[in-house]
Formats: C-alpha cells, sequence, structure tokens
C-alpha cells in the first residue's frame, strides 16, 4: 500500500504538492536560515527485519512525505499520507556530495567572503538517522574548500571540536578536558582555555576531526555515555594569515553540530533513573533553546549579509537591540553559540535527519515538526 502511494507521488506528471516559498525567500544562499531534510537508506538489517519504508523524498519540490499505515473503524486499511515543505528535501539516493553543495557550501562561500560572518550548520535527528554520517563528509568537504579559499583570501584557519554533555563543555582536542563558559561585559559566551589548532592543510583539518571524533567515542569513563547524548562542535575559525595566535579577532566562523539524539524529548518521563532523566531533560532543553533561537533569527530579516560586522562590534547594534528576544540564555548549547544567532551576518543551516522505517515513523514525525516550526 505504501509502495502504491510512493509510486503516484514519483511518477504523477504534475507535482503533487506546491513548491515552498517562491519569491525572495526561496533564495537559499542569501536567506538567514536555511531548513533541509535527509533522509537516509534502508540499512540491512532493517531490509533482513521486513522493515517498511513509510518515507518519501519529493526532491523537486522539497517536501518530505511521510506515509502511516492505518487501520479505518470499519477494519478496513489505508495509508494516511503527510507531506512537510523545506527548503531542501534529499532521499535515500542522494549523495554526501549533493547535500554538501546545497546545505554547506554556502555557508563556507559566506565565511570566505565576509568579515564578520557566523556560519553554522546543525545535524538534528534520532540516533541511527544519519547525523555522523552527513557531518563527516562534511568536514572533509569544508576542510579542502576552506583551505583552497583560505590560501586564496590570504587568511589562516584555525580549528576547535569540543563537545556539550549535561550541559558541561569538554574539549575533544585535549582528552576532554573541562571548560569553563564564562560571559564577559557584552554578553558573550567564551570558553576559557578552548585550544584553537592552526590549520594550513586539509590533511591537518582532517587529522584533528579525527582525534576529535576518537575522543568522543572512546574517553568516556561511564560506559553508558555514549555520543548520541551529546552535541559536537567542530569550528573553524578564519584569521588574517599573519595571525600568530588565538587572540587575534576572528574575521569569521564556520560551525558543524552534530547534535544530541532528537529521540531524548519524546523519552523524559519514562527515564527509569535520575542521571538518564536528567541527561535527556538537558538535550530536550537545549533543543527547546535551539528551535527558539533559529526561530528568532529567521524572523529577525531575511536579507542575511547587508552589513558587515567586525569583531569588535557588539551584534546588539547591528540588530538594533533584537538580541533581547533571541532566548540564548535558555542552555548551554545556545549561549556557547549565541554570536551564531545575532549579527547581521549570522546564517544558518539546520539539516534534519529522518530513518525511512516504520518503526521511527512516529519519531520521523517528530523531526520534521521541529524542523518545519523553525521558520513558519
Ligand atoms: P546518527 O549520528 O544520527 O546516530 P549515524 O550517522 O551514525 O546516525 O548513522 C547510522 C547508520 O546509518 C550508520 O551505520 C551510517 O553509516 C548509516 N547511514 C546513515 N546515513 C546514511 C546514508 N545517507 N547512506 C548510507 N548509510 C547511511
Ligand atoms: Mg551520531
Amino acid at each position: 500500500m505504501v509502495e502504491s502511494e510512493r509510486a503516484l507521488l514519483l511518477e504523477s506528471e504534475e507535482p503533487p504538492y506546491p513548491p515552498l516559498r517562491r519569491g525572495e525567500d526561496a533564495d537559499i544562499p542569501t536567506c538567514r536560515v536555511s531548513v533541509m531534510v535527509r533522509k537516509r537508506p534502508v540499512s540491512a538489517k532493517e531490509f533482513a527485519l521486513k522493515q517498511c519504508d513509510v518515507v518519501t523524498a519529493l526532491r523537486d519540490s522539497g517536501h518530505m512525505v511521510v506515509h502511516e499505515p492505518k487501520v479505518s473503524v470499519d477494519m478496513s486499511r489505508r495509508v494516511e499520507s503527510s507531506a512537510f515543505a523545506f527548503d531542501g528535501a534529499f532521499g535515500e539516493d542522494s549523495t554526501n556530495d549533493e547535500v554538501y553543495a546545497s546545505a554547506v557550501a554556502p555557508l563556507v562561500r559566506l565565511c570566505l567572503e565576509g568579515q564578520g560572518a557566523h556560519a553554522t550548520c546543525f545535524a538534528y535527528g534520532q540516533t541511527g538517522s544519519g547525523k555522523t554520517y552527513t557531518m563527516k563528509a562534511c568536514y572533509r568537504a569544508v576542510a579542502e574548500e576552506l583551505v583552497e579559499g583560505a590560501e586564496r583570501c590570504g587568511l589562516s584557519l584555525w580549528v576547535s571540536f569540543y563537545d556539550i554533555y549535561a550541559g558541561k563543555c569538554y574539549d575533544l582536542l585535549s582528552s576532554r578536558k573541562q571548560l569553563s563558559a564564562l560571559e564577559d561585559k557584552r554578553g558573550r559566551v567564551r570558553l576559557v582555555g578552548l585550544l584553537e589548532t592552526k590549520v594550513k592543510s586539509a590533511r591537518e583539518v582532517m587529522t584533528a576531526v579525527e582525534r576529535g571524533m576518537a575522543c568522543r567515542k572512546t574517553s568516556r569513563t561511564d560506559s553508558n555515555v555514549n555520543s548520541s547524548r551529546s552535541h559536537s562542535i567542530f569550528q573553524v575559525v578564519l584569521r588574517p594569515a599573519d595571525a600568530m595566535d588565538s587572540k587575534t579577532p576572528a574575521m569569521s566562523r564556520l560551525s558543524l553540530v552534530d547534535l544530541a539524539g532528537s529521540e531524548r524529548g519524546a523519552d523524559r518521563g519514562k527515564a527509569v533513573d535520575g542521571k538518564i532523566r536528567q541527561e535527556g531533560a538537558e538535550i530536550n532543553k537545549s533543543l527547546l533553546a535551539l528551535k527558539e533561537c533559529i526561530r528568532a533569527l529567521s524572523s529577525s530579516g531575511g536579507g542575511g549579509g547587508v552589513n558587515a560586522v567586525s569583531e569588535g562590534v557588539d551584534p546588539r547594534e547591528d540588530l538594533g537591540g533584537d538580541d533581547r528576544h533571541v532566548p540564548f540564555r535558555g542552555s548551554q548549547l545556545t549561549k556557547v553559540l549565541r554570536d551564531a544567532f545575532v549579527g547581521a551576518k549570522s546564517k544558518t543551516v539546520l539539516l534534519a535527519h529522518v530513518a525511512p522505517t516504520s518503526v521511527a515513523a512516529e519519531h520521523t514525525m517528530n523531526t520534521l515538526r521541529y524542523a518545519l516550526r523553525l521558520k513558519d
């Protein structure tokens, strides 16, 4: 039944749903917030378990459609399809290169072009939906494009990698040393002691990435704690070529954030022990705060990139005081990434990930609803 529904959608001559957001807002490279969704393929294990694929991506119109099998009151079976429209929808046959080109490459260009750019890509979705798979590919592509671009533009690149677990920050390039987040008088949060390493080649960037990812996986003392419960943040800061240390003000900053699994929020309340409940509540809080901050950025004007901002300028001035309405204090994640949500040259892409199977359908619906709310 799902298959015939999908065939109808994919083979229809007329687009089954109209494309989203015509006009100015459809210009993805220039709007402040873009929301895209990627569906991963059915895995061999899911296939062996005969789990049904209930998600269809309509690439041309940017829709993700979920087909939920239902039983009517007269006991007849039917499929209920819900369609969600985004700035981009990638199906199981999409490649990392395609996703990178649409979602992350515009952020890299923004960082190379402009003083004061804060570009951020968030990978959102339940555990197992493909966030890390996409992010890993993006680290590599970013490394190559930024190194080449920095050379061309006379800039130097500095990388850092940290994660946030239960509201605390840990440096993934310094054996998970705990970092303190201190707020300066302008309200900016600085991670004191965060190691920023100057890198000259794509290989050096990838060495740092691999070190950080290995640290994220293995260095937890508590074996219950895994990467799906922390947010990891990989940052590349661009400075003038002759910058000698990380005290030199940044020209622009690109952050790639692999978020904690979004299923925690739904699990809240059912959690068995206090620690897990606390963890789930913390993740829930940060994902809700993130939603509010992205919504605030999205409604603060579509023009992104109009006025250049220098490091010395208080971003509040650039938005005419608008950041009072950005609720970044709601979680450690949004506090640390505050500059991603304020300032005239902030641009954010949220790349939501969904698993294809019926077993995951409830989480898939929750993910799509969350993603949809970011720009309405
Ligand atoms: P998450 O980080 O969201 O928990 P992962 O990135 O670890 O999920 O992906 C879960 C599994 O699915 C991994 O084995 C990964 O290799 C595979 N996978 C995810 N996305 C894709 C994709 N687009 N194509 C092929 N395999 C994928
Ligand atoms: Mg992961």
